[in-house]
C-alpha cells in the first residue's frame, strides 16, 4: 500500500519508518527542508536508538523516501498519516491545532479519491470531526474517510513500542476505513498484537486518558516519596511492594524529579482543559499537574539545603539534561526547571549529557557542556544526577569524590546505594524518598 506520512519528528519520522518495514511504500514529507536533506543523505535529525539502520534498510529496499512536496507524496496514496506536533497552545493550555489543521487544508487540495486521512498527532476529542470539516470546507469534490491512530511510542524505545505495541487503537466511522487501517497494520494483526478498533471519540480519549493515568501514577509515588522521607519509609521498597500487585504493576512506580517530555505536561494540561470545557473537571489530572510543579520545586530546595542555604558561587555538576535516556528531547525536562534556577542563585552549572547537549545549548544558557563527568565534577561542590543514563550508573564513585571540593551528591532518580556512595569518600547522599542517607 502506498502511504504519506506528514511530520518526520519523533513520531512520524519512527512510524514511517517501521511502516515501510512492513513492506509499505512510504513518503515521509515535512516543511522543514534541512530535516528532509538530512533524511536523504541517510541521516537522522534526532536521537532514537536502532532508527538509522532500520531507515537505511527500507531507503535501500525502495520503499521509503523523504520530500518537502506533499502533493508530489499524496500521489496514489490510500492513506495519509497527520503526525505534526499539537504543542500547548500558549496562554490557556488547549491543544494547539494549527499544524493538525494546516495539514489537513493541505492533504484536502492535493489528495486522491478515496484516500484515508489518519490523525496520528495527540488530538482533543472532536479533533478527527474537524479535520473532515476543514477537509471538505477546502475541496468539496474531495472524497475521503478519516481514522483516529494515536500513538503511544515512548522515545528511547520507540522501534520496538511501534513493531510490538501492546495495543493499536484506530478509530473509524466506515467499514473501509476500518479496512484501510486493518491493511496497514496487517503484519502486526497477523502476530496477534491487540488492535482495537473504536469509534473517532473514544480513539481520541483513549490516548489523554492513557497518558494521564501514567502522569497520574508517577506523580503519586512522587508524594508517597516525599512522605517516606519524613516518616523514615524507603520508596525503592514501598514501590516494589505496591507493583508486585498485578492490579498497580511496577511500571511508572519509580521516584524522580517530576515528569517531563513531550508528552505528559501537555497532554495532562489539554485532558484538564477538555473536562473544564465540557464542565466535568478531571480534577485528579488538575492536582497532578500542580504537584508536579511543586515536586520539581521540592527538587530545588532538596539541593538548596545541600549548598547550606545558598548556591552563589558553588559550582554543580549537572548529570543528565533530557527528560529521560536514550532520548535527544528536551522538552519540558525538569532540567529546565532544575537548571535554571540554579544558574539564577548564582552557581556555576556543568552539564554532562551523552545526547543533550545539541537542543541544551539553546534551552539552557549559561551553563558549561562537558562531555567527561569525571572532568566535570572537578573542584565540585555538589553532583546532581538528573537523568538516569547508563553511562552514570557505574560511576567510579571514588574517583569523582576525590576530584570535589566538597563531595556531595543528589541523586534524582535513586540509581545507587546510600552505603555505596558514602563508602566511596562521599560525604553527603541525598536521593528521593530514602530516608536512609548520610
Ligand atoms: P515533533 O515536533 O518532533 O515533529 C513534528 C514535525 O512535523 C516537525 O518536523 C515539523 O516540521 C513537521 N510539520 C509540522 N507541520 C507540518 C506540515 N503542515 N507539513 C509537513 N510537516 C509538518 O513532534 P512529535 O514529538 O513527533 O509529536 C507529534 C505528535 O505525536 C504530537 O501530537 C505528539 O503529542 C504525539 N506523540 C508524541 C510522542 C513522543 O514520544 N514524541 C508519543 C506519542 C504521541
Amino acid at each position: 500500500m502506498k502511504i504519506a506520512m506528514i511530520g518526520t519528528g519523533y513520531v512520524g519520522l519512527v512510524s514511517g519508518v517501521c511502516l515501510s518495514d512492513f513492506g509499505h511504500e512510504v513518503v515521509c514529507v515535512d516543511k522543514d527542508p534541512t530535516k528532509i536533506d538530512r533524511l536523504n543523505r541517510g541521516e537522522i535529525p534526532i536521537f532514537e536508538p536502532g532508527l538509522d539502520q532500520l531507515l537505511a534498510r527500507n531507503v535501500e529496499g525502495g520503499r521509503l523516501s523523504f520530500t518537502t512536496d506533499l502533493a508530489q507524496a499524496l500521489e496514489g496514496v490510500e492513506a495519509v498519516f497527520i503526525a505534526v506536533g499539537t504543542p500547548t497552545r500558549r496562554g490557556d493550555g488547549h491543544a494547539d491545532l494549527t499544524y493538525v489543521m494546516a495539514a489537513a487544508a493541505e492533504i484536502a487540495a492535493a489528495a486522491p479519491d478515496g484516500v484515508v486521512i489518519v490523525t496520528k498527532s495527540t488530538v482533543p476529542v472532536g479533533t478527527n470531526r474537524k479535520v473532515a470539516e476543514t477537509v471538505r470546507a477546502t475541496n468539496p469534490d474531495l472524497s475521503f474517510e478519516v481514522a483516529s491512530n494515536p500513538e503511544f511510542l515512548r522515545e528511547g524505545a520507540a522501534i520496538d513500542d511501534f513493531m510490538r505495541p501492546d495495543r493499536v487503537v484506530v478509530g473509524v466511522e466506515s467499514e473501509r476505513a476500518a479496512r484501510v487501517m486493518t491493511e496497514i497494520y496487517r503484519p502486526l494483526f497477523l502476530r496477534d498484537f491487540p488492535i482495537i478498533t473504536t469509534d473517532l471519540e473514544s480513539a481520541e480519549m483513549i490516548k489523554y486518558a492513557a497518558n494521564a493515568f501514567l502522569a497520574t501514577k508517577i506523580t503519586f509515588i512522587n508524594e508517597i516519596a516525599a512522605l517516606c522521607e519524613k516518616v523514615g519509609a524507603n520508596v525503592k521498597e514501598v514501590s516494589k511492594g505496591m507493583g508486585l500487585d498485578g492490579r498497580i504493576g511496577n511500571k511508572f512506580l519509580h521516584a524522580g524529579p517530576g515528569y517531563g517530555g513531550s508528552c505528559f505536561p501537555k497532554d495532562t494540561m489539554a485532558l484538564a482543559r477538555i473536562g473544564q470545557e465540557h464542565a466535568a473537571p478531571v480534577s485528579i489530572v488538575e492536582t497532578v499537574i500542580k504537584v508536579n510543579e511543586e515536586v520539581k520545586r521540592r527538587m530545588i530546595g532538596k539541593l538548596l539545603d545541600l549548598c547550606d542555604g545558598s548556591f552563589n558561587g558553588k559550582r554543580i555538576a549537572v548529570l543528565g539534561v533530557t527528560f529521560k535516556p536514550n532520548t535527544d528531547d528536551m522538552r519540558d525536562a525538569p532540567s529546565l526547571t532544575i537548571v535554571p534556577a540554579l544558574i539564577g542563585s548564582g552557581a556555576e552549572v556543568r552539564v554532562v549529557d551523552p545526547q543533550g547537549r545539541h537542543e541544551g545549548e539553546r534551552l539552557l544558557p549559561g551553563v558549561r557542556w562537558q562531555d567527561d563527568p569525571y572532568a566535570a565534577v572537578e573542584g565540585a561542590h555538589l553532583i546532581v544526577l538528573l537523568t538516569e543514563w547508563n553511562e552514570f550508573r557505574a560511576l567510579d564513585l571514588s574517583a569523582l569524590a576525590d576530584r570535589m571540593a566538597t563531595p556531595k551528591m543528589a541523586d534524582l532518580r535513586n540509581i545507587y546505594s546510600p552505603a555505596d556512595v558514602v563508602a566511596a569518600g562521599f560525604s553527603t547522599y541525598v536521593s528521593i524518598g530514602r530516608s536512609d542517607h548520610a
